[in-house]
This record gives structure tokens, sequence and C-alpha cells, in this order.
């Protein structure tokens, strides 16, 4: 059965409206953990996600988890979401007004969630949150090859959080000897954040125990 009719809400609406909408069987939100730290941002979904209304249950989304289990996690650990909602036909690039119609549930979702992290998979999620949401200008980022590990602090609206841009698990696929052990260590730059804001929470603890 399709999930197609089971959201009614502003920005459900605004998916509604775009073409894809009608072409795909489901709405693809979202899976893993709501109350994770780490929320994964990819592209879109394909065939395999579009048939089970579920991301990265396809070929890159073996791979994703098998990279998770490499550094210690599940997806109890993260929450995984996409830039559409909808499949694209063919799995063609997303649109500029694909992108502005089906942005505003993401965002909702990183609202709702307030992840610590949010990890960008590939180019075209991490060009939309450097530019700051601003679609014309996703163009003129930088790429992942240059920016993947470093830590990047967004302000998107009334949304303030930090990002940590990650290859795609379908480049490391095709690429696996080179980009595998920068996945890794780029997770490790993302387990350090978490673990600085625990860290942070801790002390305040102890403080406060202390104090009174
Ligand atoms: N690639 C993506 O970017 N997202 C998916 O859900 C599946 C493959």
């Amino acid at each position: 059965m399709s999930n197609k009719n089971s959201f009614n809400f502003p920005e459900a609406e605004l998916v509604k409206s775009t073409e894809i909408f009608r072409t795909c069987k489901n709405i693809v939100v979202g899976k893993g953990n709501p109350e994770a730290k780490i929320l994964f941002v990819g592209e879109a979904p394909g065939r395999n996600e579009d048939e089970q209304g579920l991301p990265f249950v396809g070929a890159a989304g073996k791979n994703l988890d098998s990279l998770l289990a490499s550094v210690g996690l599940s997806l109890e650990d993260v929450y995984i979401a996409n830039i559409l909602k909808c499949r694209p036909p063919e799995n063609r690039d997303p649109l500029p007004e694909e992108i502005r119609a089906h942005t505003p549930w993401l965002l909702k979702q990183i609202r709702e969630m307030k992840p610590k992290v949010v990890c960008s998979l590939g180019n075209y999620a991490t060009k939309f949150f450097l530019a700051r949401g601003d679609i014309e200008k996703m163009q003129k980022m930088p790429g992942i090859t240059s920016v993947h590990g470093r830590v990047q602090i967004i302000e998107l609206g009334d949304l303030s959080f930090r990002l940590i841009p990650l290859f795609h698990p379908a480049a490391i696929i095709y690429n696996r000897e080179k980009l595998k052990p920068l996945w890794e260590a780029d997770m490790e730059v993302v387990k350090k954040e978490i673990g600085r804001e625990n860290n942070v929470g801790k002390v305040r603890q102890e403080v406060q125990k202390r104090l009174f």
C-alpha cells in the first residue's frame, strides 16, 4: 500500500505540488532513530527506496549499513532522510523547483529532531546546506572532495546546527580503497562532535552536583 495520502500538513502539501509526487509510488520520509544525535541527509530516493517507502535500502543503503558497522554504529544511532521525498524519474538529478518544494519538510524534521550533528551525504545535500538553502547559490559551493570531514556551523532560517559533510555511500562503492578510510576518519570527527556535547553536559551536571 502506498503512503502517498498519509501526510496532511503544509510542508507535505508543497511536496504534493511537484510532478515527481505524481510519478512516485511512495513518499520517503526517513528511517532510523528520530531521537538520535546524528542525522544523515542523502539526495533522493531511487527505485528500491520508492518501492519500499524507505531511504537507503538499495546498493548504496547496504553500503551505508556496512560503513556504519565499521565505525561501531547502527540505525539506532542515526536517523536518515533525503533532500527529496520522492524519486525523480530514471533517478535524474533533482530540479531546483523540486529542492525548493521538498526541503521545507526536511527542515521541519531537523527542527523537531534537533540533532547534534547533520551529516550531508555527497554533493547535493552538502551544497544545499553550504548555500544555506539558497538554491541559486548551490552550484557555486565547494564540492564534497574539498569539504568532507570539516565541521561547519550552519544558520538556516530559524535553525542553527553543525554540519559535517561526508562522501556519499554510492560513491564509496566505486572508489572503496580511497574513500572508505576517508569516510571512517570523517566519522571519527562526527563521534568527537557528539561526544564533546555529552562531555559539556556531564561537566555541567558534575558542577551542579557539587554546588547543591
Ligand atoms: N541515494 C540517496 O541519496 N538516497 C537514498 O535514499 C538512496 C540512494
